[in-house]
């Protein structure tokens, strides 16, 4: 399955910050932070409070299936975000990695004609993103195991544990 970036919750809390520093020094103050759920989210809520940003909206994709498996396409699930709700807003798009860029594309095409600005943070972007973030805190072309998803879910104690698909 070969070599792995390894991201720990530590390092995630070092990353989260570095990452608002660098979007704080450029002089981009978000109206709004929205995430890519799931793994966005973690991004999202730690970029809203370093950035004193208050309005946090979610948008779920789903395209991965495992590790380097995907759908053909990412697509948005239900409940769409009212694109309305960003109208004249400074948007920050929130994921944890840009890998092909097919699902930050989708999010940020679907805000490019009612928002007054969008720009994307990502925690890492791989070379071959067709979406180049305007902030990211580290490229590699690894396979990236996030803190969150390392781990199978969690069973009721007796149970036989899951498989997580991403871990294999
Ligand atoms: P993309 O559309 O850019 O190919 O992938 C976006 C989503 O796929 C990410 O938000 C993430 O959930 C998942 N993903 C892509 N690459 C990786 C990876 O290296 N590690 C993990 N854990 N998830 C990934």
């Amino acid at each position: 399955s070969g070599m792995r970036e390894n991201l720990s919750y530590e390092q995630f809390g070092v990353a989260v910050r570095e990452l608002a520093q660098t979007i704080a020094d450029d002089g981009y103050r978000p109206d709004v932070v929205l995430s890519i759920a799931r793994g966005g989210v973690f991004v999202a809520g730690g970029l809203a409070y370093a950035l004193d940003c208050k309005n946090i909206h979610l948008v779920n994709v789903e395209f991965y299936t495992g590790v380097g498996t995907t759908l053909e396409m990412p697509v948005m699930l239900a409940p769409v975000p009212n694109a309305i709700d960003f109208t004249d807003k400074k948007v920050l798009i929130a994921d944890d990695v840009a890998d092909t860029g097919k699902t930050l594309k989708l999010v940020r095409d679907f805000c490019l004609d009612a928002v007054a600005e969008v720009r994307s943070a990502v925690i890492y972007e791989k070379a071959q993103s067709l979406v180049k973030c305007e902030y990211v805190w580290k490229r590699t072309d690894e396979w990236i195991n996030f803190p969150w998803s390392v781990l199978p879910p969690v069973t009721p104690s007796g149970e036989a544990p899951a498989v997580n698909r991403e871990a294999l």
